[in-house]
């Protein structure tokens, strides 16, 4: 068995990522790194990175490469990333792919498979624009596919349900069309490299299969 612990997590806003790392950290200690809730984070203890990452976040657009590639360094460090992790969101431009292979050379780690999240459009912008989570703990809910058992509660925690603000249809459009233009040409650039997996809507459940036989 070859394992593969160390994981980056391609696709479009919406296209399962998080779901997906979330199904995998309840069974094996991978840390999730999420370059989104990192940022989302600095917001709201409004650091100055907060303040910096806050305007480009609700258009839509990209954070600096050397910003998001500096923060994902760092966290690579810390203790609970020794077994493998997930980097979800992250790299998203062929610059930050570029950062992230000099950070892991200097800390000695190789990354194990590029897995590509490949989902139609119109679901994404269905599933983003009625995603819901909990201001709370995190949890994310969808009013269509997946509805809180008490409109506007979360489930496990009570705490209070909201729609994230770039997830209105207005920005949702504009994170899709950024993918297109700097997220896209990763998938070339990993293929390239021999460690692409792409899985589509249709195969989910067995590409969980082939990733949890990875961990193990
Ligand atoms: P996400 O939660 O991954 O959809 O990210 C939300 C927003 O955070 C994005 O639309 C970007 O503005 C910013 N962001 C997250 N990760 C990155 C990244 N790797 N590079 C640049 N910006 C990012």
């Amino acid at each position: 068995m070859i394992s593969k612990r160390n994981l980056i997590f391609i696709g479009a806003p919406g296209a399962g990522k998080g779901t997906f790392s979330a199904l995998l950290t309840r069974e094996y200690p991978l840390a999730h790194i999420s370059t989104g809730d990192i940022l989302r984070g600095e917001i709201k203890r409004d650091t100055e990175l907060g303040r910096q990452a806050a305007g480009l976040m609700k258009e839509g657009k990209l954070v600096p490469d050397q910003v998001v590639a500096g923060m994902v360094r760092n966290r690579l460090t810390e203790k609970d990333c020794e077994y493998g992790f997930i980097l979800d969101g992250f790299p998203r431009t062929i610059g930050q792919a570029e950062l992230l292979e000099e950070a892991l050379k200097s800390l000695a780690r190789k990354l194990d498979a590029v897995v590509y999240f490949k989902v139609d459009d119109d679901i994404i912008l269905q599933r983003l624009t009625a995603r819901i989570s909990c201001k709370n703990c995190g949890e994310i809910y969808n009013k269509l596919f997946l509805p809180p058992k008490q409109d506007g509660v979360c489930d496990k925690c009570g705490g209070e349900l909201f729609q994230r603000p770039d997830d209105s249809l207005e920005t949702a459009t504009e994170r899709l069309k950024v993918f297109y233009a700097n997220t896209q040409p990763l998938i070339d650039y990993y293929a390239a490299k021999g460690l692409l997996l792409t899985i589509t809507e249709l195969e989910m459940n067995a590409a969980l299969a082939q990733l949890k036989a990875g961990l193990a």
